[in-house]
């Protein structure tokens, strides 16, 4: 299945902390280690870890958190994050992440956000596209670009969403808000609400995300990932959001709400079925919403985290769900009309899909 890796592929749900490679994780816990932060050997077998319940996830991210939170290192796994989803061909990506204040290191989140930019900046094995089309004096809409020496680059669109974090306030969410609203001509096309969903409430968030809503920042919102949330999954579903992530614990009223409102799913089939949000693949909702035409996006979550690829989730829906290399370009071509990001932009995708449409045996 070498076409899964060849194929231009789309990535939606990634978040930045959760993709970091795991050689720079180590780097950074001996440099952590050698000044006492962490204890580097205890680190190392938690980074190595394969299999992570839910729960230890979390426990991934706080510490992940804690090797990654100066500048210059945000900067770092921002441009090593893109050079890897560009390196599987993927042409266009909403990477996600949660601006961050630390007063030890003289970060708030806003600057948290420049260095996450400069790392857009800084990567320089790829072409990266991130300036909204009506702001950027280039012609986004060619797949490759030649700079000042003539030399010809692969280019990747990026486009980012900013998280709110389920641990926050209403007024440090609304911060965050403010901040994309801010950041727009720099690339942020939309809000994310995520975190451990076995904490905090909507309700939290329903100021700050109205108030987007209204300013028109598309959300997309992780619902539905862990048991006996019904109601907030009704609410995160009255709310119509423009796109909705993993989707898996939902009431027979609440599926059919959801195909009748054709919101799009970001599936996340490794993470869901090693957090045994999904007990196997056999029972994955993406058989059922694929066999529906409901709107789908195959995605990673976290590469880092869960060991995978956006190819290797494109190779496993392909096995598991008996699709071939058209339907799976199909699914691909389809995420085009969900991104975030302009017209534009959509229009270069649908050229780079075309020129690349597989060709029947
Ligand atoms: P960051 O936002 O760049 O720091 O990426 C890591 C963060 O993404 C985590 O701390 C969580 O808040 C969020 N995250 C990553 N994966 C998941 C998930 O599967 N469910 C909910 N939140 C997640």
């Amino acid at each position: 299945m070498e076409w899964c890796l060849k194929q231009p592929k789309i990535e939606l749900h990634a978040h930045l902390n959760g993709s970091v490679r795991n050689s720079t994780l180590l780097e950074l816990a001996k440099v952590q280690g050698e000044k006492g932060v962490v204890v580097f050997a205890d680190v190392e077998h938690v980074i190595m870890k394969n299999d992570r319940s839910l729960v230890e996830c979390f426990k991934m991210f706080d510490l992940i958190h804690v090797l990654t939170t100066d500048h210059e290192t945000v900067t770092r796994i921002t441009r090593e994050v893109i050079e890897d989803f560009a390196a599987e061909n993927i042409v266009y990506v909403e990477l996600r992440t949660t601006p961050k204040r630390n007063e030890a290191k003289g970060m708030t989140k806003r600057s948290y956000m420049e260095a996450v930019i400069d790392g857009l900046r800084s990567v320089d094995t790829v072409d990266v596209s991130f300036i909204p089309s009506d702001l950027n004096r280039e012609n986004s809409s060619r797949y490759f670009a030649s700079n000042d020496n003539g030399i010809t680059r692969r280019r990747i669109f990026v486009r980012l969403l900013l998280s709110i974090d389920r641990r926050e306030s209403t007024a440090a969410a609304m911060d965050t808000v403010q901040l994309a609203l801010e950041l727009r001509s720099l690339g942020v096309v939309g809000i994310d609400l995520s975190g451990n969903p076995l904490v905090g409430n909507w309700d939290t968030f329903l100021q700050p995300l109205l108030f987007a809503k209204d300013k028109g920042l598309p959300i997309t919102l992780h619902c539905g990932e862990v048991k006996n949330r019904k109601e907030e999954v009704q609410a995160m579903l009255d709310f119509l959001p423009q796109r909705i992530g993993h989707a898996i614990f939902f009431e027979e009223q609440q599926w059919k709400q959801l195909k009748q409102s054709k919101i799009p799913v970001e599936i996340c089939l490794t993470s869901n079925i090693r957090t045994e949000c999904v007990t196997s693949i056999n029972n994955h909702h993406f058989a059922d919403l694929y066999a529906s035409k409901h709107p789908i996006v195959l995605c990673t979550d976290d590469t880092g985290i869960f060991s995978t690829s956006l190819s290797r989730e494109y190779r496993l829906a392909a096995s598991a769900f008996g699709l071939g290399e058209m339907e799976l370009f199909q699914l691909g071509k389809n995420s085009i009309e969900y991104v975030f990001a302009d017209e534009v932009v959509k229009k270069s995708l649908r050229e780079i899909f075309d020129s690349a449409t597989p060709k029947l045996p």
